[in-house]
């Protein structure tokens, strides 16, 4: 679900959908998309947060699109999330990431919503909202860096953050020192990030993925540091939770 759109079709008046009003029923929004031309509208529901906008007509593979895009937000606590936690977690090797939904078939009490875990629905919650929107209480571009939140980022990418990014060129991975070297926003490819590993196994099977994948997208989580180069960070890999791809 996505929690933003602009009211003009040129896209200089955001709005928040726990910001719209009643009078906004009904009126057209645009998709923050702006090569899509969906018409967006405001659902408003009781409570702080559980507005969001729907939309007609997105381009097929737009990701405010609902099929490209898992977030729900009452499917998740948001008030138990802990970021650094959750990818902190994400290294973790064999820990399950299943992504069963958050019943438990088993039990017969009340559905109780859990924190976003996996990379795909913390991501997916990050680009559902606006980079200057926060959930709970962390700005949702300082957990994503990503082109719109690229202006956010004035020292450097340091600590735990996801980034959007494409492989490096003309090559993308040094096997003698097992790195893979990715840039990073997509558009304004302004940082180099290295994957380092340990792993000689882990490193070979991310760098095949991403070579069968090489024009798509990766989203990587990570806790970045800032290397002898300017514009250069690193950070270990040890699971392969940590990566996902958007096509
Ligand atoms: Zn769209």
């Amino acid at each position: 679900m996505v929690m933003y759109a602009y009211r003009d079709k040129a896209r200089k008046v955001k709005v928040l959908a726990r910001n719209a009003l009643k009078e906004d029923k009904g009126n057209r929004f645009y998709c923050p998309n702006s090569l899509c031309d969906a018409h967006m509208y405001i659902v408003i529901k009781e409570g702080v947060s559980a507005s969001y906008f729907a939309g007609r007509g997105h381009l097929d593979d737009c990701f405010y699109h609902s099929k490209s895009n898992s977030f729900r937000p009452a499917n998740f606590n948001e008030h138990e999330f802990d970021f650094n936690n959750a990818l902190m977690a994400l290294t973790q090797k064999g820990k399950s990431q299943s992504n069963k939904l958050t019943s438990d078939k088993h039990s017969s009490g009340p559905v109780v919503p859990k924190p976003l875990r996996t990379i795909r629905q913390i991501y997916d919650m990050c680009k559902s909202h606006d980079c200057s929107d926060t959930y709970n209480g962390v700005t949702v571009g300082q957990m994503l860096l990503s082109d719109d939140s690229a202006k956010m980022y004035t020292s450097g990418v340091e600590g735990w953050r996801l980034i959007e990014s494409q492989r490096k060129l003309p090559k993308f991975y040094v096997l003698e020192t097992m790195e893979i070297h990715l840039i990073a926003p997509v558009a304004k490819k302004k940082y180099t990030f290295i994957l380092k590993f340990t792993d000689a196994k882990l490193f070979r099977e991310i760098k095949d993925w991403i070579y069968a994948n090489r024009y798509h997208i990766f989203i990587v989580a990570g806790d970045w540091s800032s290397s002898n180069s300017a514009n250069v960070f690193s950070a270990y890999i040890s699971a392969k939770n940590q990566l996902t791809m958007i096509k």
